[in-house]
């Protein structure tokens, strides 16, 4: 007799997957990836690296060459970077080494929605504390919780997903001396720290428990590719490292990440004209009735409408035009969020917004 269908653990009944709707349409500025493909020069240099490589090897479990070429990019050692396929590998092996049974971590609420997802996956209770009127986290409330819940993590997501939040250098600063007496770990997940005024990669130091997440998916233009990274103290990497795959990291994603450094003006000139052109969107938002957008240190742009947002959503997408709907989140009810494009795109979401917007808005 069949026992019926395997179960999987209890804690995992709450999970619902992640939901971004990948659709086929000609503008699709839902999931903040750069909308520029990596420069042809890359592409060439990588696959030209790629003919020499011994494929019935495996890879080198250290990322050696990568570790040593970002390091240097970043002006950090080689020993406070751990590589992963995207940095929600990099989140899942700081919750499995730090989270699990037993352990709590510290998240502001809205944010992004992977960091509660994987917390969940690992067995890690989530200890929610709200953020302010402008989605900024609220100093004192979060060192209090900090003190209170003793969690073994908390989530500093700046810029904000979804809301474009650039957080004070002072409150990760703070933040981390707290978090450094009740020994906690912070994540500083920085995805779209390129495109914000600071970073908290020099916070970085041997005696603070502090990891910062970086991707190559926005501003590097290989969301495709997955490789993701943290700077963290060297014991903290050395702990990360136990807890990774061995070869978790193919040749290619290797290379690929190498090769990328090399053509860094060339991107470091993207940022500048995306966050140019977030600023201009920012101002025909601004300047639209029924729409109220935040100020945003991202490639995107999170705005709420007056009226329905859902069918604000679904006539944008009838015209071609794929943002992301938030319009049902708890905290952020009414909100769309869109990213930042190509000049064209941006024209394209603009036209499509004037024309729907007078239909859904009350
Ligand atoms: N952190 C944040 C805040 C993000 O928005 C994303 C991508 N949506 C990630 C991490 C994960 O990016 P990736 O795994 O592609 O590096």
């Amino acid at each position: 007799m069949s026992a019926g269908r395997p179960e999987p653990r209890d804690e995992l009944r709450a999970l619902e997957g992640y939901h971004s709707p990948q659709v086929d349409v000609d503008v699709r500025l839902n999931t903040n990836e750069s909308p520029y493909p990596p420069p042809d020069g890359f592409v060439t240099r990588w696959l030209d690296a790629l003919r020499g490589v011994d494929w019935n090897r495996y890879p080198d479990r250290a990322a050696g060459d990568l570790r040593t070429a970002l390091g240097g990019f970043l002006g950090q050692l080689p020993e406070r970077l751990l590589c992963g396929n995207g940095s929600n590998e990099i989140l899942q092996t700081l919750l499995l080494t730090y989270g699990g049974a037993g352990r709590q971590a510290l998240i502001f609420e809205p944010t992004y929605a992977l960091h509660a997802q994987i917390a969940r996956a690992t067995g890690t209770e989530i200890v929610i504390a709200e953020r302010d009127g402008r989605y900024l986290i609220d100093l004192d409330e979060a060192t209090a919780a900090i003190r209170r819940a003793r969690p073994a993590l908390v989530f500093v997501c700046t810029p904000n997903n979804p809301t474009g939040t650039v957080e004070p250098r002072e409150t990760v600063e703070r933040l981390t001396a707290a978090a450094a007496d009740t020994g906690t770990v912070v994540v500083v997940d920085e995805a779209y720290g390129e495109f914000a005024p600071w970073t908290a990669l020099d916070l970085v130091a041997d005696d603070l428990p502090l990891a910062v997440v970086r991707t190559y998916s926005k501003v590097w233009s290989l969301a495709g590719l997955r490789l993701g990274f943290a700077v963290a103290p060297s014991w903290m990497v050395a702990e990360l490292e136990k807890v990774l795959l061995p070869y978790n990291l193919s040749v290619s994603t290797q290379l690929a990440g190498t090769v990328a450094l090399d053509f860094a003006p060339e991107m470091e000139h993207r940022v500048a004209a995306l966050v140019e052109e977030r600023g201009r969107l920012f101002a025909a938002l601004a300047n639209t009735p029924g729409i109220d957008v935040c100020p945003s240190g991202a490639n995107f742009l999170m705005f709420s409408v007056s009226g329905d947002a859902h069918e604000l959503w679904k006539r944008l997408l009838d015209r071609d035009v794929l943002v992301r709907d938030f319009s049902s989140w708890p905290r952020i009810e009414g909100c769309l969020r869109v990213t930042v494009g190509t000049p064209g795109e941006n024209d394209a979401f603009l036209a499509a917004l004037r024309e729907v917007l007078p239909e859904v808005v009350t």
